[in-house]
């Protein structure tokens, strides 16, 4: 067997571990640092739904480039890393014994189906969505040629790969099992506007009905239809099952790791286990949420890479006082040319959580004067705390500026920003570039909860 050491051992080559790597190797420059990744080729996750229309169209446009961490010194080891002894501190693959001092679990996530519809899986043209090159052209060669698409699940990556589909004129369904699309991101009123946009662009949506049986009419192995719970059937040649996604930890359980809620990696505000020398990054790990402090299913690359860069920094101590705490839940999704972001809670989940919350909303436009080209309506929804004024939720819907103005929402949230604070924000504001200074969305819908907050109840 094959015997290689290392100072730092990441497994897992996706945004979590990629970004471990780069950190680690960026603050510990003397530190051999190994990357051991399943695949040679790793897809971008989140432009996955692009490779099924127009935008993208195959998955070769859809690669990560690995350049930087080579560039770095940084090796990779393609395989699976199939067990870990943390005592001898010794990971073993195929035909390979790697020893390292410090361990980083990167191992993502996987797709979760519920167990009803499980078996379902065996039938030809019933799909996932993971992230795996060979099984992503699978699915996209099988569906080139069919018609009737159905979507299970509405959340953004169900819709974008729904409207993707649409693009190149199929018959779309999207089955949600929620009133309306993007649930968990948005309030009724904004996932509403989406859906509806959502049906201008030919996909339809079914929301208050379930999927309880994935059919195969001629007994041929090939999916023809979905039965609803309501019992209706819809005819389908693909049903592709966005339902969620699942901690990919056998591995980590395998080694003794104690694991947490929804089997994530149990991880302090450092990424570390309760083994300081290793530490547990990305959709493997257990994560909270930001406000409520709440068990949360949310996974995104973008906080995958912010735990990255505080494992990668806190190998060796704590450099850097700043820890994770917890997941706002940021992210921005577009349908069309509209673009619909979101951060931190909605009013419904503010509310559920017991919070007391007024909220703040304002719609303008993107550009200064209307009559500027391309101008657009932005609006800005605020969900803020009644006593205190702690923006802790905000959803933007508007042009492409809106995927920069989530970000500056979620700093706000992050750094704890109070309305009144923001109400004065000092801003660059520019025709061709934003909004008028005299009704800047963020600040208006910060003035809009103000006025609520200093209202008598
Ligand atoms: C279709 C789609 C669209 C998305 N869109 C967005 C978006 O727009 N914005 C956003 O923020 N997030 C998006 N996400 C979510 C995002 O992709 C994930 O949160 C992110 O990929 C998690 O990163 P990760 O590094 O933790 O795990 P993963 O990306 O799952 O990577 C895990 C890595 O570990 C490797 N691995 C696992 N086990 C082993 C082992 N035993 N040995 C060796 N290697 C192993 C895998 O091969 C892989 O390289 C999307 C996801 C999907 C599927």
């Amino acid at each position: 067997m094959k015997k290689i050491k290392c100072d730092v051992l990441v497994i897992g080559g996706g945004p979590a571990g990629g970004v471990s790597a780069v950190t680690a190797k960026t603050n510990y420059p003397n530190k051999e640092i190994l990357v051991v990744r399943e695949f040679e080729i790793q897809l971008v996750p989140c432009a996955i739904p692009y490779i099924f229309g127009e935008t993208l169209g195959c998955s070769e446009k859809d690669v990560a480039s690995c350049g930087m961490a080579s560039d770095m010194g940084i090796s990779t080891l393609i395989g699976e890393v199939e067990d870990i002894d943390t005592k001898e501190k010794l990971a073993y693959m195929k035909d390979c014994q790697i020893s390292f001092d410090k361990l980083i679990f990167a191992t993502g996530s996987e797709p979760f189906v519920h167990s009803s519809l499980q078996h379902s899986l065996e039938l030809d043209g019933v799909f996932t969505v993971p992230k795996n090159k060979t099984l992503i052209d699978k699915l996209k060669d099988y569906s080139d040629s069919k018609e009737n698409i159905v979507v299970v699940g509405s959340g953004f990556i169900g819709i974008e790969i729904a409207v993707e589909f649409a693009t190149k004129n199929k018959n779309v369904t999207v089955i949600g099992g929620s009133k309306h699309i993007l649930k968990n991101a948005f309030d009724s009123d904004i996932g509403l506007q989406a859906e509806e946009l959502m049906l201008k662009y030919g996909v339809k949506y079914i929301g208050d009905d379930r999927v309880v049986e994935i059919i195969d009419q001629n007994n041929d192995n090939i999916v023809n239809a979905v039965k609803l719970k309501s019992g209706n059937i819809i005819d389908a040649d693909v049903v592709i099952l966005a339902t969620g996604y699942k901690p990919n930890t056998s591995l980590a359980q395998k080694a003794g790791i104690a694991l947490a809620h929804y089997r994530g990696i149990w991880v302090d505000e450092y990424m570390r286990t309760q083994n300081h020398d290793i530490f547990a990054v990305g959709d493997c790990s257990a994560r909270r949420d930001f406000i409520t402090k709440e068990s949360s299913k949310v996974m995104l690359a973008s906080t995958s890479s912010a735990e990255g860069r505080v494992a990668g920094s806190s190998l060796y101590g704590i450099k850097y006082l700043k820890g994770f705490s917890g997941t706002i839940a940021i992210f921005s999704t577009m349908i069309g040319k509209r673009a619909f972001s979101s951060a931190g809670l909605t009013q419904e989940q503010a509310q559920k959580a017991n919070i007391d919350v007024v909220v703040g909303y304002f719609q303008g436009l993107n550009r200064h004067p209307a009559t500027i080209p391309n101008a657009q309506k932005q609006l800005v929804k605020l969900v803020v705390m009644r006593h205190g004024g702690q923006i802790i939720g905000g959803q933007v819907v508007g042009g492409e500026e809106t995927g920069e103005m989530i970000n500056l929402i979620g700093l706000i949230i992050e750094s704890h920003f109070d309305v009144y604070r923001v109400m004065s924000m000092q801003i660059a504001t520019q025709p061709m570039l934003t909004s008028a200074p005299t009704s800047y969305p963020l600040i208006m819908a910060s003035v809009m909860a103000i006025d609520k907050i200093e209202k008598p109840q």
